[in-house]
């Protein structure tokens, strides 16, 4: 696992009591036992990805409201999707959703490459922004509807879904490495949704059901969902 650089660990002096609870009774109590992932999340100021209004709550363990109406996702849920795709320091990582960029940078400190895609601009700018504050250089943020996927960078080693969808997109499927894993959550945006984990074999895809998660919707510019913003 990586770190962050030497001179942005004084900023993790701050909050530490609050992130050691979030790590314990958030993660470890609820079943995360990966290291690496423990450890990156521990490394992670996640109040440099809130509004200001949000600060204070940036460690409790629960979705936040970001700009453009989307969320931050819960730190068990980075943590529970990055130990289920079984992350390696050589690996690529395609993320749909780039939202705050705080799932990015976990990833970031996990893996060789990131590849986030984000459908709003000024969320795709302000999450390179933050990146950019921490030093994070191995993350390539896009503009642009994730169901494509990154064809040029692909095949991925993991790629992981933040944005609920009814079906996975078939080029995403096909963006999968074989012995890659994917995660999802699967279902409509009202309804709950199942966090899945598919493992790409040489001969189709096995999925693994990790649970019960509440997500915004994959907006895809092929479909004809609207977004009330
Ligand atoms: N991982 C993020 C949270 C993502 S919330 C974090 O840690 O903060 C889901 C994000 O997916 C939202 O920002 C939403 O705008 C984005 N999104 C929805 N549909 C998309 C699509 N088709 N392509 C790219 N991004 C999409």
């Amino acid at each position: 696992m990586r770190d962050l650089p030497p001179n942005l660990q004084g900023q993790l002096s701050i909050r530490r009591a609050e992130r050691a609870r979030l790590i314990e009774t958030g993660l470890i109590q609820q079943g995360i036992s990966d290291p690496a992932v423990l450890a990156a999340i521990n490394q992670m100021p996640r109040e440099f990805f809130v509004e200001t209004e949000h600060k204070e709550q940036a460690y409790e363990n629960r979705a936040l409201p970001i700009a453009s109406g989307q969320t931050i996702s819960q730190p068990y849920i980075v943590a529970l999707m990055a130990e289920a795709l079984q992350l390696q320091p050589h690996f690529r990582l395609l993320e749909i959703g780039t939202g705050s960029g705080y799932a990015a940078a976990v990833y970031a400190l996990l893996v060789e490459e990131v590849f986030s895609v984000e459908r709003h601009e000024d969320l795709a700018n302000q999450a390179q922004s933050r990146l950019d504050a921490l030093q994070i250089e191995n993350v390539s943020i896009r503009c642009g509807d994730g169901s494509f996927g990154w064809p040029e960078a692909a095949p991925f080693d993991a790629i992981s879904i933040a944005a609920a969808t009814e079906d996975i997109p078939k080029q995403l499927l096909d963006q999968l490495a074989i012995g890659g894993r994917l995660v999802a959550p699967i279902g409509a945006q009202q309804s709950t949704q199942s966090l899945i984990c598919l493992k790409r074999t040489e001969s189709g895809f096995q999925q693994k059901d990790l649970g019960s998660v509440r997500f915004v919707p994959l907006i895809s510019e092929t479909d004809d969902h609207t977004e009330s913003d």
